[in-house]
């Protein structure tokens, strides 16, 4: 098999799922309703102000509308909160997404109290966070692990029964992702930095996802030969290229198949973001489209 038989695309998901999205998007401008995601960003993060623009670039394709409410770094956890609140009563704005982290002096279980869960499309709320652990179809799960999810659909690789290792147990990715998976059948395995013997572990799944964040910390004594690798780590190596956590000319002529990194989760995150803002949209204003 040639390496690019191996490669996982995020570009053909994301196409595909920018198709759906444009298409419900049309039908509720036609019905007079115009889809409209807020983003909140503090400050002027040069990884926010990335998401940003890769969020307003999707969206304009998908013909969904979106606001940047860029407040000050000196902004107190009360000025925070009445923005949020601002958006909450907003009958224009459907979809909601924080930043986050956000600073230190801006406390995030406060915070996350007051985003109205049904506008939450980057799973903030603890609302969400409930309905994701009941496995339930109306959350909004965090848009990172939606993205894995929705590559696993889309290449056809099924997860009922399969073992899937995931590394990492974080509350925006490895956490909700092992719920996600867990929700569709798959036997989930977290893994983190207190795990004995990860090798043992991912030798022996079907599936493994790396969320670790650390450039090229896997290479092919994790996998065996069908193995099938996700991988959400975006870091830098030494020469300052963009990476994953896995190493990937040495997994290759192992491995079954992989996300290359970039051009894999990452660009299919704002897709699932898209889609969100539609969900939310058709929820709040009811529409039948
Ligand atoms: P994080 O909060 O730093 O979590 C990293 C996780 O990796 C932790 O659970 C940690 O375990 C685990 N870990 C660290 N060292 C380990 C080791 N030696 N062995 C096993 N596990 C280890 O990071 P995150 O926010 O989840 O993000 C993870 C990666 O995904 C980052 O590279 C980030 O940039 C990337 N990311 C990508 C997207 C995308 O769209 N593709 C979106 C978000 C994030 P402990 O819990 O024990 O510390």
């Amino acid at each position: 098999m040639e390496n690019n038989d191996k490669l996982l695309k995020g570009n053909l998901v994301s196409a595909y799922l920018t198709e759906n999205v444009k298409k419900d998007a049309e039908l509720l401008r036609d019905k007079g309703i115009i889809p409209k995601l807020a983003m909140v960003r503090v400050g002027n993060n040069d990884d926010d102000m990335a998401y940003e623009r890769a969020a307003i670039n999707r969206c304009m394709k998908c013909g969904i509308e979106t606001e940047v409410i860029n407040l000050d770094s000196s902004i107190t956890e009360k000025e925070y909160i009445e923005e949020i609140q601002k958006l909450n009563k907003d009958d224009f704005v459907h979809g909601i997404l924080c930043f986050r982290p956000l600073p230190k002096h801006l406390c995030e279980e406060v915070i996350e109290q007051y985003i109205d869960s049904r506008k939450d499309v980057d799973c903030f709320s603890p609302i969400n966070i409930g309905k994701l652990m009941y496995g339930d179809e109306d959350a909004f799960p965090p848009c990172t692990p939606k993205a894995v999810v929705e590559i696993l659909d889309y290449y056809g690789i099924d997860l009922v029964g399969k073992k899937v290792a995931v590394i990492g147990r974080s509350l925006v990715v490895g956490k909700p992702l092992s719920l996600l998976l867990l929700n569709r059948d798959a036997t989930v395995t977290i893994c983190h930095s207190k795990t004995e013997n990860i090798k043992d572990i991912t030798k022996s799944s079907d599936i493994i996802i790396s969320c670790v964040g650390r450039a090229k910390f896997i290479d092919s004594t994790y996998f065996n030969d069908k193995a099938i690798v996700l991988d959400v780590g975006i870091n830098f190596d030494e020469d300052g290229k963009l990476c994953g956590d896995v190493d990937t000319e040495d997994v290759m002529a192992k491995i079954s198949l992989i996300t290359p990194v970039p051009g894999g989760v990452g660009t299919v995150t704002t897709s699932v973001l898209a889609s969100h803002v539609i969900k939310a949209c058709k929820n709040i204003t009811q529409a039948k489209i």
